[in-house]
């Protein structure tokens, strides 16, 4: 059984994916074309919904009594982020040493292949099958051009006869069409029919995704704190870092008691914004559970002992001004909200 696995990040699956994904499935000499959603991807920007929801919105938009397209969910099942040589390595695996193996690209990842982690040696697990993209092409020079040039093949006869090692480039229909335009239309309010299959507008409106992803990072908030106060956390403090770091947005420490609080606490808060569809980057410390870092991404939450805590100093470390007050606990809130970018 040869198989296709078309990668990418599916936020959301478009007509422009679907239409390549069907034609690169007639055109290559394999029994099955796997779409693939990646986990945390490593090379771009964090997703914008959930991995959950892209594997739903892509089943969707594939329908069912499809024989030919199907989902692969590997790179979901495996901690971040996802690697293609990681991917190949336990396609090839599963599939034994002889059979093909294709990985499909698009020609604007062609082009930046060579940051990928161990590019030279995905050929050794599986060909490459690289579609073309409007305003995107191949290098001219350098040592991509070069390697491509080495492993390019335009005959599938002779390609079929190898598990792996060939680059192949398919001439196939370009739709203009992206996933950003569709994030960007969503947001203007515009209409999105007709750029993906109407069972994936639905499910777009029916979750409200893509509308406001401000008030999304604000729910991830709420959504831990209120988790954390659910577990009578102490001393909860948000940070607004956006303007210190590009990788987060804010954030939180808080402190529990014991150990086995502080590793409740954390467990709660990944619970919750689990339930609520948010994607957990990473934790850590949470064999010890002195102090469990819970990386959400825009959110990351340090919940720590006190006396961790004190030696630490979180929030000193981030320069947090002297004369920054905590608002009384009988205030509205019992969390103070420091703009970092205030300080002296
Ligand atoms: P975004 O706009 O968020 O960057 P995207 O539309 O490029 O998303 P991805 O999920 O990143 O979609 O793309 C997965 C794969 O599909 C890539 O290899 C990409 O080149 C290819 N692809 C995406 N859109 C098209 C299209 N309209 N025509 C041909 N290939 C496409």
């Amino acid at each position: 059984m040869s198989v296709a696995l078309f990668g990418g990040t599916f936020d959301p699956v478009h007509n422009g994916h679907l239409r390549i994904a069907s034609e690169l499935a007639e055109l290559l000499p394999v029994n099955e074309l796997r779409m693939m959603p990646c986990g945390v991807p490593p090379h771009r920007d964090k997703t914008k919904v959930s991995a959950h929801q892209r594997l739903e919105m892509l089943e969707l938009g594939i329908g069912v009594n499809n024989s030919i397209l199907s989902v692969e969910d590997i790179e979901l099942q495996r901690p971040a982020p996802s690697y293609s040589i990681d991917t190949v390595t336990f396609m090839r695996e599963k599939l034994g040493s002889s059979t093909p193996l294709f990985l499909c690209v698009g020609m604007d990842a062609l082009a930046t292949i060579n940051t990928w982690r161990h590019w030279k040696e995905l050929l050794s697990f599986c060909h490459i099958a690289v579609s073309s993209r409007p305003g995107f092409s191949a290098p001219k020079q350098g040592p991509l051009c070069e390697w491509i040039a080495q492993h390019e093949c335009d005959n599938l006869n002779e390609i079929k006869q190898c598990p792996s090692g060939y680059i192949y480039f398919c001439d196939l229909t370009m739709l203009a069409i992206s996933s950003t335009t569709i994030r960007d239309k969503i947001k203007q309010g515009s209409s999105i029919r007709y750029m993906t299959p109407e069972p994936v507008v639905n499910y777009i409106q029916q979750h409200r995704l893509y509308e406001q992803l401000q008030t999304m990072k604000n729910n991830l908030h709420e959504i831990i704190i209120n988790a954390l106060e659910d577990v009578k956390a102490q001393d909860i403090v948000s940070i607004d870092v956006k303007e210190l770091t590009g990788v987060m947005d804010t954030m939180v420490v808080a402190s529990g008691n014991s150990n086995r609080q502080v590793k409740s606490l954390a467990n709660n808060v990944v619970v919750d914004a689990k339930k609520a569809g948010f994607d957990l980057i990473g934790i850590e410390g949470d064999d010890v559970s002195e102090w469990i870092l819970v990386d959400f991404g825009d959110v990351i939450v340090h919940i720590m002992l006190p006396a961790t805590r004190v030696f630490y100093d979180l929030e000193k470390l981030w320069s947090l001004r002297p004369d920054d007050r905590p608002i009384s606990a009988d205030s509205d809130t019992t969390m103070r909200d420091i703009n970092a970018s205030d300080q002296d």
